[in-house]
């Protein structure tokens, strides 16, 4: 399988090295040549499947020849391992006709390591058969960072360079990222928002000469196996619910289209989707979008959803690529416009992504009165952000299709806002007892690209040096 960027001044390249490079050379982002289409039998087929075994069904397509379907077996199998429910990804029954997928139980829970866990493994094996090593640097609202350096820590082929935010992350959220010892990670606080962290990681890869200096390599979800990853869970929640013969809804909390796109990506590979619905927290540039047909920023508001507090979604080019027929310089224009102007028109793309999407926005109000009811009614907790899927999931699916809210993250994981919320701080799982005592290891830099990229270098050039 060979993939094409959504800018078009990039040559195709192939699924290892679209892997290794997270951002094509040219700005844009990777999408396959073409989509791969499973029939119906074949999805039929994943009943009763193990979780690993369908990912593998539904990576594999994306992988083409590059990896042997023994290897990404068990690199599947190894991956998701490290859950602690047998499922992987259970659901659990929330209403007569709502489900609420529970994406949480990796080792960070949140649903980052889904993906991450199973990026690693990859990236793992495609490293040692080039004989290879990478700095990989990543930007995080919080929940990324601590996935991929859960999943990479300790790799003697990787450096991981996360940023994140500077005290907009919870407390959790940045203990995941400052407390594990190992040499090769990286955790960096920038005096800005997750905006700027995400723009300073695309401004690295788009610096050529600095990119092939540290050998920079991605993992945020502009990284197409991210998204390839999350595609799975998708096809599993919707044939424990009937599918292929009956088709399924999904609300989907998303900032960056990551997970949104995901789900995209599950229905052009013939999976029943009645209605897959944007959930958004009061950044609402999403379902804004989706009302105006202009895609317009605004600041960013700090929420009980950080990992939502998004204006810039990355995964949104890749969906705008796909509504125009695969069109490269319509895609150059509105990125251009975003850049000088904070703004584009969808034009004609407004009624195509009408018929694809709905959207809702929760307020903070709204986040907190589902958690108190779904509480009081059915005991079960969920988080902020699932909290605005669960919003969405309400205003604005209809019909008959069963509904599944995806659940992003554990309550456990927002302490602060739960208790605000409930008057009760969830207790983290017995594994991560340690983690609000540990000791922290991180820097603070300014928001400023030369003074990233120094310190990224440093960093770099002292773990080459290390191990000799
Ligand atoms: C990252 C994240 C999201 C949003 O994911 P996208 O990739 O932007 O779709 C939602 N909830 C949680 C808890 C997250 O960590």
């Amino acid at each position: 399988m060979n993939y094409i960027s959504t800018r078009g001044e990039a040559p195709p390249l192939g699924f290892e090295d679209v892997l290794l490079a997270g951002l094509a050379r040219d700005g844009g982002l990777f999408v396959p040549e073409t989509w791969p289409v499973l029939s119906p039998e074949t999805i039929g087929s994943f009943a009763g499947k193990s979780f690993a075994d369908v990912a593998v069904e539904v990576v594999l397509p994306f992988v083409g020849s590059a990896i042997s379907r023994a290897d990404l077996t068990q690199m599947a199998r190894d991956a998701y391992a490290r859950f602690d429910d047998a499922d992987v990804t259970p659901l659990t029954q929330i209403d007569e006709n709502r489900w609420v997928l529970e994406l949480f139980h990796g080792p960070t829970l949140a649903f980052k390591d889904v993906a991450m866990q199973l990026l690693a493994c990859l990236m793992d094996h495609v490293l040692a058969k080039r004989g290879q090593r990478v700095t990989i640097i990543g930007a995080t609202s919080g929940d990324t960072g601590g996935a991929a350096i859960e999943a990479f820590r300790g790799s003697r082929r990787v450096d991981v360079v996360i940023l994140f935010p500077e005290g907009l992350v919870s407390d959790v959220q940045r203990r995941m990222m400052t407390t594990p010892k190992d040499a090769n990670v990286h955790a960096v606080a920038v005096r800005g928002t997750f905006d700027d962290c995400q723009a300073f990681v695309k401004a690295m890869f788009n610096d050529h000469a600095f990119r092939d200096r540290v050998g920079l390599s991605g993992v945020n979800s502009i990284n197409w196996a991210r998204i390839a990853g999350q595609v799975a869970y998708y096809f599993v929640a919707a044939v424990a619910l009937g599918a292929p013969r009956r088709p399924v809804s999904f609300a989907v909390p998303t900032g960056n289209f990551g997970d949104i796109f995901a789900g995209y990506v599950a229905k052009r590979m013939g999976l029943p989707i009645a209605q897959l619905a944007i959930a958004s927290n009061v950044n609402d540039i999403l379902p804004r979008t989706l009302a105006t047909g202009a895609y317009e920023m605004r600041d960013v508001i700090a929420t009980a959803s950080p990992s939502m507090d998004i204006q810039i979604s990355s995964n949104f080019e890749r969906y705008l690529f796909e509504a125009s027929g695969r069109d490269a310089e319509l895609i150059r224009d509105m990125m251009g416009s975003l850049r000088e102007t904070h703004r584009f028109e969808l034009g004609p793309l407004e009624d195509v992504m009408r018929k694809d999407f709905v959207a809702a926005a929760a307020s903070e109000d709204d986040v907190a009165g589902v958690i108190r009811r779904l509480k009081a009614e059915h005991d079960y907790l969920v988080d902020p952000h699932t909290a605005c899927g669960v919003v969405a999931a309400e205003r604005v699916l209809k019909g008959e299709a069963p509904q599944v809210v995806l659940s992003t993250a554990s309550p456990a994981k927002f302490p602060d806002a739960m208790q605000e919320i409930t008057g009760k701080r969830p207790a983290l799982p017995e594994r991560l007892a340690g983690l609000l005592a540990d000791k922290e290891r991180f820097e603070t830099i300014d928001n400023d690209l030369v003074a990233i990229e120094r310190h990224v270098e440093a960093r770099t050039h002292a773990t080459i040096k290390e191990r000799g």
